[in-house]
């Protein structure tokens, strides 16, 4: 089952002077970005930075002010179908339908997404997720985590190259937490996704992310390796510094 990624070399994601204005009022400026694929890349950044107005338009749901966006090498704007066959992506409050059953969501957004032999499909996304018994219980019954689970089997059902996760701890008890970072490090080692993940949790980007970016009123002020990161930052308390450092020079 091979990602739908077109060649290595294309970034998997890339923003050329991306700006965004809501009704006249600039929230995004001349963001430049280029992610190759097989990354996790950890976006960071304080509450109303643009972390999730850039997440929607690299997504496809909004359309930019200025600037380009590609996925995979297609144009958001121009190939915005073949963009969304390459995606997947799991909002911060996914919304399900709470009367129908985990199978009859996940059929639901299948048939959407135009996924072939729907049933098997199912079943082997939540065999890959360990979460095989709950087909047939009701989304009303479901805790945080257990929605969250089948929020990524929802995002992935259809083998997507970069999949997108905004806030996905959000709520999630230390456990929850955990689980979730190994279902997003095996999907990126086993199935070859690049993630692109929206965080406040700098903790949770130290033991994940392969490379960052940093976020701050609408300007991204840092991007890097986790590698070369850790090197110039070699704790996580001193990364916290720094983080803390750049969003204070930011601020008029
Ligand atoms: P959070 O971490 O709180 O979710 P964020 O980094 O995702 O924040 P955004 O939600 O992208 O930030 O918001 C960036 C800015 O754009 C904020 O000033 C916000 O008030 C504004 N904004 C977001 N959505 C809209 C909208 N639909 N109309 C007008 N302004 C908006």
């Amino acid at each position: 089952m091979e990602p739908k990624q077109s060649s290595s070399d294309v970034p998997a994601i890339e923003a050329r002077e991306l700006t965004h204005a809501y009704n006249g009022h600039t929230v995004l400026h001349n963001l430049n970005l280029s992610i190759p694929a097989g990354e996790i890349f950890g976006f960071l950044g304080h509450n109303g930075a643009g972390k999730t107005t850039t997440m929607s338009i690299l997504t496809t749901l909004l359309r930019q002010t200025a600037g380009e966006v590609k996925i995979a090498g297609f144009d958001t704007l121009s190939q915005s179908i073949e963009v969304r066959k390459r995606i997947g992506y799991l909002p911060e409050n996914v919304t399900f339908y709470n009367d129908l059953t985990a199978y009859e969501n996940l059929a639901y957004f299948a048939r959407l997404s135009g996924v072939e032999q729907v049933d098997s499909k199912i079943d082997e996304t939540l065999a890959f997720l360990d979460f095989r018994g709950v087909e047939h219980k009701r989304l009303k019954t479901f805790s945080k985590g257990m929605r969250q689970r089948i929020g990524i089997a929802q995002a992935i059902l259809h083998d997507p190259a970069v999949l997108f996760l905004d806030e996905p701890t959000s709520g999630l008890d230390p456990m929850g937490i955990k689980n979730l970072r190994d279902i997003i490090l095996r999907l990126n080692k086993e199935r070859g996704m690049t993630i692109f993940m929206n965080t406040h949790l700098l903790s949770e980007v130290g033991k994940i992310c392969t490379s960052i970016g940093v976020l701050s009123m609408g300007k991204l002020i840092y991007t890097d390796t986790m590698e070369r990161t850790r090197r110039k930052y070699p704790d996580e308390a001193s990364l916290e510094e720094i983080y803390v450092r750049m969003e204070t020079a930011e601020t008029p």
